[in-house]
């Protein structure tokens, strides 16, 4: 059976001593968040994840989610009680908005938690998660009517939200849509069509399911400036609070998928549902994408996450399972074999993962620390930068951490060898349940294309001019000693990117397909500029710590040894990534469609 211990330790790492949030103590939400406060809360939720959720991830893939003749869904054993206990336990409000019941802790502190609900268990963890990014879009866009009615149920966690965008002919493509929106007397909207691929679309963990919908006014202009956003409950809600009317929205079937089989993915039926509109009409897209830029950092985090999961438990087994001898002469003498970790080519599986996760989490933490900021630093420069970087760093975050993600949950099945493709090693559902991450939210191939797209010209590239700002800074002020170890790989790389971006300017305008060509290798290759000025980060943070001799050393040493590694061995990839994009569209276009 696998398991799950929370990295408290090197959460605390990042947290305390790399992001310092004690620097923040004059901000809104962070006077609150001492150490010691944060330091207990995550105790805790390491306690709730370890010991309820963890235990349920196995089963409820096996056994799934189950739909009902009338349309009811029941997720696996043990899920209703484990949710229950999560709501009981206040985990929803956690960094919700204090105006609405939430406890309004910092969302980095929130991103730490949500670390390890997803490594216990992606398919519960998805629940909440989706509620928390329909609680952002409605707080940031909706009338005071809607925010009263919905989100004080939301944030305690009693009602849980989705989002529907997709349509059978419509995923990637949301010009497309045709479900169909149209006004009553009443200032409601009867909402009619399809949407399909709705996680957490019915279950059976909360009274009241509010579902997010994308759809088109009768008058709407075509393409994606004809969306507007509703709001849509399961049950109508009566003017007291209480729960009314069963509402015309109805789960038509769940798909039977690959992975994240305890998540009920379901196609629902809108056949003349009341909703109300959330924002301006025509204003949708934008209003869900605050929504969908939460989800994206939170399926960011899912590659993380499983990355951390899968890699303690393939860690784990490379210590016990004995198989050949070291190259360098038997380590364990007694017995016939030694224990497989001996082997470099094991190592390289493991060091892959290990080095990828603490600089995933210090770059993803960073991010909640942005996402702050960008509401409660001082001065608008401040919170422009920050928003400016959230914005940057989002499809990178979502693209990178799941592509990798599921390439280490691949990995650290290898390390497990045949035993890793049977499913009660978990291995393989770990493999499966990653698969997701790299296709939902905007597959990563949108990703990209955000990123080059739209996020790099964005404000004259006043988004990307600050984070070489800040990279390049960093390189400047810690060049000598021991972190030349860090700060020299770290310039080549930025150079790369820079190179990179020059390519693009030059090629992409005068040929868009060379953009496109070009989008993936230059998201992986900020994604490892960003990761490797976060090894900098946790170097430096490591050699202070060394040098004042407080704390673990043996902790610290071997942040440093890991951050080398990422250094000498994963971050020289930007070299590669420079090359193939510099080739531009022409090998991908070279052939005919019809010669496929
Ligand atoms: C388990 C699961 C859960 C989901 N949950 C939700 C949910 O809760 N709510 C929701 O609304 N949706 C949900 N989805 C839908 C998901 O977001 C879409 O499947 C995804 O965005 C891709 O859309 P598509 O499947 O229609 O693929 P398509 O849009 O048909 O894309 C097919 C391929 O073409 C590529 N492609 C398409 N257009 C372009 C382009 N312009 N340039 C370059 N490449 C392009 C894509 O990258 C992809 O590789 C879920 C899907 C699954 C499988």
């Amino acid at each position: 059976m696998p398991s799950y211990r929370a990295p408290l330790k090197d959460m605390a790492f990042v947290l305390n001593d790399v992001l310092r949030l004690e620097k923040y103590a004059n901000l809104e939400g962070f006077a609150e968040a001492t150490p010691d406060l944060v330091a207990a809360v995550l105790e805790e939720g390491a306690k709730f994840c370890e010991n309820e959720l963890q235990p349920l991830n196995l089963p409820g893939d096996m056994e799934g989610c189950t739909r009902h003749p009338d349309g009811s869904v029941t997720t696996p054993k043990g899920f209703k009680e484990a949710y229950r206990k999560f709501v009981e336990g206040g985990w929803p409000g956690l960094t919700m908005p204090t105006e609405y019941g939430g406890q309004g802790l910092p969302h980095v502190v929130g991103f730490a938690f949500e670390e390890m609900m997803i490594s216990a268990n992606l398919s519960f963890a998805m629940y909440p998660g989706l509620t928390a990014g329909a609680v952002a879009a409605l707080h940031a866009t909706a009338s005071d009517e809607i925010k009263n009615t919905y989100l004080p149920k939301m944030v305690e966690g009693v009602w849980s939200g989705t989002m529907n965008l997709t349509e059978p002919h419509c995923g990637t493509d949301l010009g497309l849509i045709r479900t169909k929106a149209v006004p009553d007397d009443d200032g409601s909207y009867a909402i009619t069509g399809t949407k399909i691929f709705i996680s957490a679309g019915e279950h059976d963990l909360t009274e009241n399911i509010i579902h997010l919908v994308l759809a088109k006014l009768p008058d709407a202009p075509e393409g994606t400036k004809g969306i507007s956003l509703f709001v849509v409950p399961k049950f109508l809600v009566n003017p007291d609070g209480s729960l009314g009317e069963r509402n015309a929205v109805t789960c038509g079937a769940i798909e039977e998928k690959m992975g994240i089989h305890a998540n009920s993915t379901c196609v629902l039926n809108y056949d003349g549902a009341k909703g109300w509109i959330v924002g301006e009409p025509n204003d949708g897209l934008k209003n869900m994408f605050i929504m969908m830029n939460a989800a994206r950092l939170g399926v960011g985090m899912q590659g993380l996450a499983l990355s951390e999961v899968a890699y303690q438990n393939a860690a784990a087994y490379a210590r016990e399972r004995l198989q050949g001898r070291a190259l360098s002469g038997p380590k364990n003498p007694d017995a016939k074999a030694d224990p497989i970790i001996v082997h470099p080519d094991v190592r390289r599986m493991l060091m892959d993962a290990r080095a990828f996760n603490e600089a995933a989490r210090a770059l993803a933490y960073w991010g909640g620390l942005m996402v702050d900021l960008t509401y409660k630093a001082e001065s608008e420069e401040e919170r422009g930068t920050a928003d400016d970087i959230v914005s940057l760093l989002t499809p990178v975050i979502k693209g990178v951490f799941t592509d990798l993600g599921y390439l280490n949950a691949t990995q650290s099945q290898q390390v497990w060898g045949g035993h890793g493709y049977i499913r009660e090693s978990g291995m393989e559902q770990f493999v499966r349940d990653a698969r997701i991450t790299m296709i939902y939210e905007g597959t990563n191939g949108i990703q990209a294309l955000d990123l080059v797209g739209r996020k790099l010209g964005q404000n004259n590239g006043r988004a990307l001019q600050a984070f070489f700002r800040i990279v390049g800074d960093f390189i400047k002020e810690h060049g000598d000693g021991e972190m030349a170890a860090f700060s020299e790989p770290l310039a080549a790389a930025l150079k790369d990117l820079q190179a990179a971006t020059m390519w693009l300017m030059e090629h992409g305008r005068k040929n868009p397909e060379d953009a496109g060509a070009a989008a993936v290798d230059y998201m992986h290759l900020m994604g490892l500029v960003a990761l490797g000025h976060m090894w900098g980060q946790m170097a430096k943070a490591a050699l202070d710590r060394l040098a004042d001799g407080s704390g673990d050393r043996a902790f610290y040493e071997n942040k440093l040894k890991t951050g080398r590694y990422f250094m000498r061995r994963i971050l020289p990839e930007t070299a590669t990534r420079l090359a193939k994009l510099r080739t531009g569209a022409e090998p991908l276009m070279a052939l005919d469609a019809d010669a496929f």
